[in-house]
């Protein structure tokens, strides 16, 4: 039998173990329903990972990259255990570009614009950013998002890049990137989610998770660093300012503490050195940054004529991809260099459509990072990318067996509604694999009704020597 006293000691006792664990619990975060394996983040992280870096310009600088990578490094190695995977390949570049901004792709890969370490007034600020976007990762936003089939929107400043950036072999619409949709605009769920977690992660590493909040007003008195600013997509910083802080009262911070003030000063002054980066928008409308051979061309601004001339019966032999590939074409083609790809077209037959570019005649070459060591289905992976951003594009027959440089490949013919004339074409995919397991294609497109091309055609396709 209780007395009464002791009854209301044992309730003090109960209050007083209860109390501090209610009032320190953090917000627990589950998993999304997600129909995509683990593997599968990583193969699609892999693939726009490419595709990014054929878009973005990456800072060159192995000092500052070490130095965002070292406070990546710290910041993975403190995400929860529930949310690590083994598979995943975290990495860190650094991107050559003015808005204040950083993203990260399924799997791992991750980028931070040099303006946005500019920006920051602190390390932890910096870390905060990136806590954020290894949160999406870990949870696995990209592919939750796609599990629920929403459609995708890509982010407004990052637009005009990514609307090019799946470029991939850029056949006409083709051009649409593959895996841009992951460039994506997340739910405000997600979003409250990656800051929980990411002040979470900050903590354990040493940060104050403050900072995270912190970064927020830092953007805005920046003026959100351009049009594609971390906040453009990421909508209403002032309830998530006071959301991390909510938070953040619960978190323990890792003592050991983190964070090198003089680093980070050195770093940001480095950067000062480099002069004004260009903004993202700015990135998208000159196109090709990294010239890869001298004749680099520019696209004209305005939608390819259609009217070309027939190509010459006169070859000359170029050298493409570093040397890695011989190549004859039509002496009155020209080479373009578009993203990943590189076009050899006449003039007339090449131009801009909605901001992306667009091929009527001609034919690309490029190589693709495939996990698929079969021909064909690595081919189907390829073709698929393709037709994620071309609803007109059609797969018309079977796989044919050619070779192509003395190796087995693949001919896949497909049909497609050119974007910028509306005019029916054909495309021809000639896939074959590299020494490294890499996919190297060549893309053939006409339009339906003009036969002229086939012969040049097959005197480009028989002239390739690829020197892997
Ligand atoms: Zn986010």
């Amino acid at each position: 039998m209780f007395k009464r006293q002791t009854l209301i000691a044992w309730l003090t006792l109960v209050a007083i173990t209860v109390m501090p664990f209610t009032a320190l619990a953090q917000t627990q975060i589950k998993y999304h329903s997600n129909k995509y394996t683990v593997q599968d983040d990583v193969k699609l992280g892999r693939q726009a990972a490419q595709e990014a870096e054929s878009q973005f310009p990456l800072l060159r600088d192995e000092n500052v990259r070490s130095y965002v990578e070292n406070v990546g490094r710290r910041l993975v190695s403190n995400i929860p255990s529930q949310f690590q995977h083994p598979e995943f390949q975290y990495y860190f570049k650094v991107v050559n570009a003015r808005d204040i901004n950083a993203f990260a792709l399924p799997g791992g890969p991750m980028y931070v614009n040099r303006g946005m370490i500019e920006a920051a007034r602190t390390e932890g600020e910096m870390a905060g950013v990136m806590a954020h976007e290894i949160s999406h990762v870990a949870l696995r936003h990209g592919t939750a998002q796609a599990t629920k089939g929403q459609k995708y929107s890509i982010l407004g400043g990052i637009a005009g890049i990514a609307g090019t950036i799946l470029g991939g072999p850029g056949v006409g619409q083709l051009a649409q990137a593959p895996f841009a949709v992951y460039l994506l605009k997340f739910s405000r769920e997600y979003e409250t989610e990656a800051d929980i977690l990411g002040a979470q992660i900050m903590a354990q590493a040493g940060y104050d998770p403050r900072d995270l909040a912190n970064m927020f007003r830092t953007i805005e008195q920046q003026g959100g660093g351009g049009g594609g600013g971390f906040l453009s997509d990421h909508p209403s910083p002032s309830d998530r300012y006071a959301r991390i802080n909510r938070e953040a009262q619960y978190l323990r911070v890792n003592p050991s503490g983190y964070g090198d003030s003089r680093e980070f000063a050195r770093v940001q002054e480095r950067l000062r050195g480099y002069g004004t980066a260009p903004t993202m928008a700015e990135i998208a409308r000159n196109g090709q940054r990294y010239p890869v051979g001298e004749q680099t061309g520019n696209y004209p601004n305005n939608a390819p004529s259609g009217r070309v001339a027939y190509p010459s019966s006169r070859y000359q032999s170029v050298s493409i991809f570093n040397g890695g590939v011989n190549v004859s074409i039509p002496s009155n083609w020209r080479q373009v260099n578009d993203q990943n790809s590189v076009w050899f077209v006449p003039e007339g037959a090449y131009g801009q459509h909605n901001g992306q570019a667009v091929y009527t005649h001609g034919a690309s070459f490029g190589v693709a990072q495939t996990n698929n060591q079969n021909l064909q289905r690595a081919t189907e992976d390829l073709i698929n990318g393709f037709a994620q951003g071309n609803s007109n594009l059609r797969m018309n027959g079977g796989y044919q067996r050619t070779t192509l440089s003395g190796r087995n490949a693949l001919v896949s013919t497909l049909t497609n509604v050119n974007e910028a004339t509306g005019r029916p074409e054909i495309v021809r995919l000639i896939t074959t694999q590299l020494r490294n397991g890499q996919l190297f294609y060549m893309v053939a497109v006409a339009p339906q009704n003009e036969r002229g091309y086939d012969n040049a055609f097959s005197t480009i396709l028989r002239s390739v020597r690829i020197n892997d």
